[in-house]
């Protein structure tokens, strides 16, 4: 079976790498293994933290010269977080961010945190924006989302916080199990006239608030549930991601997919790709453990398997190595040098990824592979916690690694 491009992984960077190729006519094949940690993400993206008055720019400048947004270079990374968020929008995606600074939004702990891109209907503010009364609302028994917690850390910030309880029976079967009542189950019976009555209940207890925060249950498949409670309700609201899973993740990685195969790209989950054929310093095909003796075969390969979470990475005691292949890992030191015992500081493996050369191509003892790419936590050189880079590398690397594979042609 012959593609133009295989893309292993489809979590963000492979899919937005994939649709980004797709959309220009290319012929293209996504393998995925598991889920993507897009399904237990926040619904906002982070591409770098900002001092007060830094620009994106003048963080980027700071960052170690591996990093993937020094490689990929200061001048594309506009240009290419406009793209993101085009290509989001063209998938049916309505985020808010400005090209050039941070928002924030609220985090499930009530803490506000920095983001560049929010899914519309999430917490989006500006510092001076912060509203003065809100009221935040709890589902009866909904144990991955605690209002009172919440109320308490905005209070500490000055912003006066009420809490309600809302029952919604259209729930009442899920608490037959304490595993059922989690949120993407609830955002599946939350639709039509539960929405309505649940904005009725709400409404009566939001008379003094300026705005209304509710957890992120609703709309797993669209966004019109979402969009639809907002409607219905008399003050202005927004969503705070629940612990996970996270429904607006889980709709993100949905609209994606959908949007990759609608452009004619194939999709096969749940198989692993595991070995590769490899000759004259390009990859030839790919194998996965269903497909027995079938060789998937591509003019390109890009590699978005994740990191140490989806199995992108692996360790040994002694070594980090890049299953499929053995690829080229930068990665420093032996095992006790990995880890900072303080749990809150910079943590060294974080960085470890995949080599890369400036065009995002990999290599193989020291041999850059002409036509395979790595994109996204795959990469090495972040410290994605420290420098609040997650999601904006994986975005921005899996459209530039397109736009180089695209400006071959
Ligand atoms: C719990 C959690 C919460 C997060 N929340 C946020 C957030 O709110 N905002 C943010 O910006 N970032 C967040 N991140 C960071 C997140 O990693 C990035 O935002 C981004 O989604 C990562 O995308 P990716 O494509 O690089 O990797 P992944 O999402 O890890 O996707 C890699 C995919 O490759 C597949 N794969 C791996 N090996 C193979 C193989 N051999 N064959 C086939 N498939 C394979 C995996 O199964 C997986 O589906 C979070 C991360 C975690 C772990």
């Amino acid at each position: 079976m012959k593609y133009d491009d295989i893309i292993i992984g489809g979590g963000l960077s492979g899919l937005l790498c994939a649709i980004s190729l797709a959309e220009k006519g290319r012929k293209c094949l996504i393998i995925s293994q598991g889920q993507s940690t897009l399904n237990f993400s926040s619904g906002s993206l982070e591409f770098i933290n900002t001092r007060e008055g830094e620009s994106f720019e003048q963080a980027v400048a700071q960052l170690p010269a591996g990093h993937p947004y020094q490689k990929i270079g200061a001048d594309r990374l506009t240009a290419l977080r406009a793209s993101v968020a085009q290509l989001l929008g063209r998938a049916g995606i309505d985020t808010v961010g400005d090209k050039e600074r941070n928002h924030w939004r609220i985090t499930p702990f009530g803490a506000l945190k920095q983001t560049w891109l929010s899914l519309e209907e999430m917490t989006h503010f500006q510092k001076e924006e912060l509203p003065r009364r809100v009221l935040v609302v709890d589902i009866t028994g909904f144990l991955d989302f605690n209002a009172t917690f919440i109320a308490s850390s905005l209070g500490k910030m000055g912003i006066k916080a009420d809490t309600c309880e809302v029952y919604v029976q259209e729930t009442e079967r899920l608490r037959e199990n304490d595993s059922e009542f989690r949120s993407a189950n609830i955002a599946h019976v939350l639709d039509g006239y539960a929405i309505d009555r649940l904005a009725c209940a709400i409404n009566e207890k939001a008379a003094d608030a300026d705005l209304i925060l509710l957890p992120a249950v609703f709309g797993i498949e669209k966004d019109e549930p979402a969009r639809r409670i907002l409607r219905m309700l008399k003050k202005p609201a927004a969503f705070i991601p629940t612990m996970s899973p996270s429904v607006p993740g889980i709709r993100l990685q949905r609209l994606l997919k959908q949007r990759f195969i609608a452009l004619g790209g194939l999709f096969i989950n749940a198989d692993t790709v595991f070995s590769a054929d490899v000759a004259d310093g390009r990859i030839a095909s790919v194998h996965t453990l269903n497909h027995g003796t079938t060789r998937f075969e591509a003019d390109n390969f890009i590699f978005a398997c994740g990191s140490f979470f989806s199995n992108g990475l692996k360790a040994t005691k002694d070594k980090i190595y890049e299953p499929i292949l053995g690829l080229d890992v930068d990665f420093e030191g032996s095992h006790g040098d990995w880890f900072n015992p303080d749990v809150y500081a910079e943590q060294p493996y974080m960085s470890f990824g995949v080599h890369t050369d400036n065009k995002l191509r990999v290599s193989l003892a020291g041999k850059t592979l002409e036509n395979a790419y790595a994109v996204g936590q795959l990469l090495s050189g972040a410290s994605p916690i420290k420098s609040g880079c997650t999601g904006g590398v994986s975005a921005i690397s899996g459209v530039y690694a397109a736009e180089i594979i695209l400006n071959q042609q």
